[in-house]
């Protein structure tokens, strides 16, 4: 895209896929650095192109980039690779970092909300983690602490790591403790999604929700479209959570 273009700012996406690209081109995303933005352009493009290749019209890219389709695959590659052993002291069983310490438990795409909401809509009314501690996530299982919609946790739960579960505890206090923090998906993922949503500004409303919402719903029985209208974010939170990724901060685990 040449600086003409871009100078131009964001382009509506018209009824086309080379509509939807160049309006990907030319999006700019207000306070994030030039360098993450053309990676997450780069990141879009390919999945724009991958998908339209598999035949997905117009609408349906739109769709899945409103929802936030290429931001949660971009941070499923990311944690795909292989890495060297660590060290983390993560084990099953292992929850702290499952007590919410921030005021919404972390911020999820809609196609994460709908998926952590099906794994858990089965298990309505059965005891949830908060039976073990008032703040932890209800997709907890609060005898075994486990994760009760494993596979279907979102990026901001497999990005979370940490070396020792001692400095998870004393955050899950609010104590500040050296050695957790998320991994750099999570941080693509936000960059992505906000991509996404300034390319489709006048397109398509690109939201965030609140994991500790969503999760509580669904345990509560609260149906999916009733459940994401309760966990829905103000518009500026992926802005502020991208901030306080960017910065170090965590919502997850963190003391806030
Ligand atoms: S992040 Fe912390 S609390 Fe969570 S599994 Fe790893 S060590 Fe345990
Ligand atoms: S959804 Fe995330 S925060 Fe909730 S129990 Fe599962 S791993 Fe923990």
């Amino acid at each position: 895209m040449n600086r003409a273009a871009r100078r131009a700012g964001a382009q509506k996406p018209g009824r086309s896929v080379e509509g939807l690209r160049k309006a990907v081109a030319a999006a700019r995303v207000p306070g994030a650095p030039p360098a993450a933005t053309e990676r997450a352009r780069r990141i879009v493009l390919a999945y724009l192109d991958a998908a339209a290749q598999k035949g997905a019209g117009v609408d349906a890219l739109v769709s899945n980039m409103k929802s936030g389709v290429p931001a949660v695959t971009a941070a499923r590659v990311a944690l795909s690779q292989p890495q060297e052993d660590a060290g983390y002291a993560c084990a099953h069983g292992c929850a702290f970092c499952c007590i919410l310490t921030g005021a919404d438990g972390g911020t999820i795409t809609e196609s994460e909300a709908r998926t952590l909401h099906a794994a858990l809509a089965p298990l309505a009314g059965q005891p949830d983690g908060r039976g073990w501690h008032p703040r932890a996530c209800p997709a907890l299982d609060p005898e075994t602490r486990a994760c009760r919609a494993y596979e279907a946790r979102p990026t901001i739960c497999r990005s979370y790591v940490s070396f020792s579960a001692e400095a998870c505890e004393q955050i899950s206090l609010g104590v500040p403790a050296e050695g957790s923090g998320v991994l750099g998906a999570h941080a693509t993922s936000l960059q992505v999604h906000s991509l996404c949503r300034a390319a489709l500004k006048g397109t398509a409303a690109v939201a965030t929700y609140a994991l500790a919402e969503i999760a509580a719903a669904a345990v509560e029985g609260v149906a999916i479209e009733a459940a994401l209208k309760r966990a829905r974010h103000k518009p500026r939170e992926l802005a502020d959570e991208l901030k306080r990724v960017s910065e170090g901060a965590s919502r997850v685990g963190r003391a806030q």
